[in-house]
């Protein structure tokens, strides 16, 4: 009922006021007319109240025609509560956790110094970005303009803005990109900062180590006290890694009282993490949470051209669109496609033409032919047995907006096209339509397992082809 509301709410708002504002307030409890919600701190319930709690109660008397009432409690973690299991850890090396046998396994951790177990030195660039990974290199487009300007903003105004910053995404959509690319800004704003980055997985093994080898005090030093922003990529891997998430929580909290800028780049957003635990997942919503998703047609061209220009090759718009064109699932696999283009072209003396990249990229790219819009349509059409004509019509009647709604999704997820063009192709309507409807599939298929079965078995069936 609540997320029905936030859903409606949705298109109302901006993206960004969304995120920030509504999306890390939950529900707690239905009593008749009064919704207990929770929100994770009191600031942001008061926000909510002054700012966003009558728009929330009219969207609700919309949907059921009734009215409710909301009260809103503040849920606040202890933040030194797990404490004491630490210090455990430390004192008994006999009762190490699962994670600390992973670290030995791995060979990860402890076997070699690694370059991340000493403080960061003010002046010093920081370690571990890549050094192409900046904002200058990194086009912007509706996949990912909130993420990247979220992430500009970040390094801009460091600790005060989006704090922390989520970003979130399927792999090779740029969230590693944009996280280096705040590095590299910070630095070169004030090289004073002591920047820390490392992967979530990093920063396991250094956990793990420094437990090991009793160097704790060190690991905290470096983390809670010698760090001014913090810079932790791909967090979901310690989910589920109780004592890696306990350290991170306190290393989070230590960091954000003290105003340091945090930065965690993510495969899904925090709630969706199996194994993460609440009050972690909480506190990664206090901020910005920004999605990249797959970029649209004409990104990908300009992600080409600028790629192809800055290796020096000349690209006509032809090529470049014939490229971005067969390559649709993320942006590295389309760098790979570039690369395979150009290589080939050397290799054989030959000028580069569309044709010649349909026969390269034809065989070798794992993307099959792109899927259409048609595609989609034809193939939802045939399993629903209802008309196109239908698809692309207003009727509303649940038979047939069901299909419509998952066609849309489909074409979304499997075409690469943007929202106003798929709104448009479905007889004209409005993008706000077709994300509205991509939410409410992704959410059905949740909890309606014959849809989910109907939506997985068409993408199969459309990748297939
Ligand atoms: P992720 O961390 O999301 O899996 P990466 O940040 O590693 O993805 O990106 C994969 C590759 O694609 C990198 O080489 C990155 O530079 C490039 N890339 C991704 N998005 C963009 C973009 N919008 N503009 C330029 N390059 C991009
Ligand atoms: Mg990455």
């Amino acid at each position: 009922i609540w997320s029905e509301a936030l859903d409606g709410l949705e298109p109302r708002l901006d993206r960004q006021t969304f995120d920030m504002w509504l999306r890390p307030i939950r529900l707690a409890r239905v009593e008749g007319n009064l919704l207990q919600l929770r929100a994770p701190n009191r600031f942001l319930k008061e926000w909510f109240e002054t700012h966003y709690l009558d728009l929330a109660l009219d969207e609700l008397e919309l949907r059921h025609e009734r009215k409710f009432e909301v009260a809103i409690e503040v849920v606040e973690e202890a933040g030194e509560a797990t404490r004491g299991q630490l210090e455990v850890v430390v004192d008994h090396p006999a009762t190490r956790s699962s994670e600390i046998s992973h670290g030995r396994d791995s060979g990860a951790a402890g076997e070699q110094p690694s370059a991340y177990r000493v403080s960061p030195r003010r002046g010093a660039p920081p370690r571990g970005l890549h050094p192409r990974y900046r904002f200058d290199s990194f086009i912007k487009g509706a996949s990912n303009e909130l993420a990247a300007s979220a992430a500009m903003a970040a390094a801009d105004e460091p600790g005060t803005r989006f704090n922390p910053l989520f970003i979130y995404g399927g792999v090779g959509l740029g969230k590693t990109h944009l996280l280096h690319g705040v590095g590299h800004e910070l630095h070169r704003k004030d090289p004073n900062l002591r920047i820390v980055y490392l992967s979530a997985e990093q920063f396991m093994n250094e956990f793990v180590t420094a437990v090991r080898n009793n160097e704790f005090d060190e690991f905290r030093a470096r983390y809670r006290r010698d760090c001014d922003c913090l810079l932790i990529d791909d967090i979901q891997f310690i989910a589920g890694r109780d004592r890696t998430m306990d350290e991170f929580f306190h290393v989070f909290n230590a960091l954000y009282e003290a105003g340091k800028q945090i930065v965690v780049t993510a495969d899904r957003v925090p709630a969706d993490m199996a194994g993460m635990e609440e009050r972690l997942t909480s506190r990664l919503n206090w901020g910005l949470v920004a999605d990249v998703q797959l970029p649209d047609l004409e990104t990908r061209i300009a992600i080409v051209q600028t790629k192809a220009a800055r290796d020096d090759m000349e690209l006509s718009p032809e090529v470049a669109l014939s490229i971005a064109e067969l390559v649709r699932s993320n942006v590295r696999e389309l760098e790979g496609a570039l690369l395979r283009v150009t290589a080939f072209a050397q290799l054989r003396g030959v000028e580069i033409d569309p044709a010649f990249v349909r026969s390269v990229l034809g065989k070798t790219t794992t993307d099959k032919l792109p899927v259409t819009i048609e595609a989609v349509q034809k193939a939802v059409a045939a399993y629903f047995s209802v008309k196109i004509s239908d698809l692309k019509g207003k009727r509303r009647h649940r038979g047939i907006s069901r299909p419509r709604m998952i066609a849309m999704y489909l074409c979304r997820q499997l075409t690469g096209s943007s929202f106003p063009e798929i709104g448009m192709r479905f007889g004209g309507k409005d993008h706000s339509t077709v994300i509205n409807a991509c939410k409410r599939i992704e959410a059905l298929a949740k909890e309606d397992e014959d849809l989910h079965a109907a939506v997985e078995s068409l993408r199969g069936q459309l990748s297939a082809a």
